[in-house]
């Protein structure tokens, strides 16, 4: 055990993602400060190569599907490296790697400052958004960040990255989740109206309460379709689902599509929300079965591969890593 007064082996991935679903976490721990983390960091790093387990990070949970089997070795939750520090331009602030993203939206608004306004409605941390390039109303987490802290594991000491060396597109970074750790971010925004930041909020919270569902899922379970020369205006995942009648239509009494305990969100076709209660709660391989039967149905539509956004952590079994594979072959 790598620390054994602070290790908690009794936490499943229902406590720690918005699925409220997968096995447990072997090894867990919730660093207080960054120097906790760092802590936490070296002791695995000192460990043999032979013999330091996997490390796994988790935030918000936001965009997770944790194996039934559970996360195996160590497990950091980043949730409690929760500090902002304003900077000296006024500008930018450098936020823990738990900050959620509504308080790094909320920090922003109060001193006066856009283009944090597509994080209010976004269940997530600072780490989740910069490793997958969050975003919303057009606005993306690379276009804010600055630069970050990340223990690198490769070489075993924090380094301090520019925004550039993510290598950033469309909800993706170049970042290695099992060897790149952001500690902290700082992100910088721009002098705006204070009416038009505060109706922009609104909006998206009113937006998301309207058009998301309200039981557990993880977000958009795929990316949209991204622009070509020959389509250079790509109807989105959810569009695509729902053309081919996925979350069904009480109208004609036709049920979503659904696998086990999981099914699509009645409200968005690009969500798959968990509604299973007891021995038929959703599992991660209820969720892979019906991403791949969405993939295959658009793929078989309309010629489109959608890819997923979701991140499968953790354990996988066979059938699981099959479907995931296929999933992104
Ligand atoms: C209702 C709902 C609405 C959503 N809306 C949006 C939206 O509008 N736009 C959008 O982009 N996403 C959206 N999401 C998805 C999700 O909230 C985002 O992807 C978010 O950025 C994930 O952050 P997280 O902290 O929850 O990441 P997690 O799910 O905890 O982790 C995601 C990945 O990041 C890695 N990771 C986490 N923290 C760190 C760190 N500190 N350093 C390195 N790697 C790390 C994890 O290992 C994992 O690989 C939504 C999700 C839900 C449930």
């Amino acid at each position: 055990m790598l620390w054994t007064e602070k290790a908690h082996t009794n936490w499943t991935g229902v406590q720690w993602t918005t699925y409220k679903m997968g096995g447990p976490l072997q090894e867990a721990y919730q660093p207080q400060s960054l120097s906790e983390a760092v802590e936490l960091l070296t002791r695995w790093m000192a460990l043999e190569d032979n013999q330091r387990p996997k490390l796994t990070l988790l935030g918000w949970g936001g965009n997770s599907v944790v194996a039934q089997a559970g996360i195996a070795g160590v497990t950091l939750i980043t949730r409690k490296l929760d500090w902002v520090r304003p900077e000296a331009d006024g500008l930018s602030f450098t936020f823990g790697a738990g900050v959620h993203s509504a308080k790094v939206a909320a920090t922003a608004q109060k001193h006066g400052l856009a283009g944090g306004e597509f994080m209010i409605g976004i269940p997530g941390t600072v780490g989740g958004m910069v490793r997958m390039n969050a975003g919303a109303l057009g606005q993306n987490t690379s276009e804010r960040l600055i630069s970050a802290r990340v223990f690198n594991a490769t070489t075993g000491v924090l380094e301090d990255w520019p925004a550039e060396r993510f290598g950033f597109r469309y909800r993706h970074s170049e970042m290695d989740s099992a060897k790149h750790f952001v500690l902290e971010a700082t992100f910088a925004f721009v002098p705006g109206d204070a009416a038009t930041i505060a109706q922009k909020m609104t909006d998206s919270v009113q937006f998301r309460r309207a058009h998301h569902p309200t039981e557990p899922n993880g977000g958009s379970v795929f990316r949209n379709p991204l622009p070509t020369e020959s389509n250079p205006k790509p109807p989105s995942a959810g569009m695509l689902l729902d053309g081919l009648g996925a979350r069904g239509d009480v109208t004609f009494n036709k049920p979503p599509w659904e696998q086990g305990g999981v099914q699509v969100s009645p409200r968005h076709a690009n969500f798959i929300v968990n509604v299973g209660v007891g021995d038929e709660v959703g599992t991660s391989t209820d969720v892979l079965r019906l991403m791949r039967r969405m993939q295959q149905a658009v793929i078989d539509a309309h010629g489109i591969t959608l890819r997923p956004e979701n991140v499968l952590l953790g354990d996988a079994n066979a059938e699981e890593q099959a479907l995931w594979q296929l999933l992104w072959q």
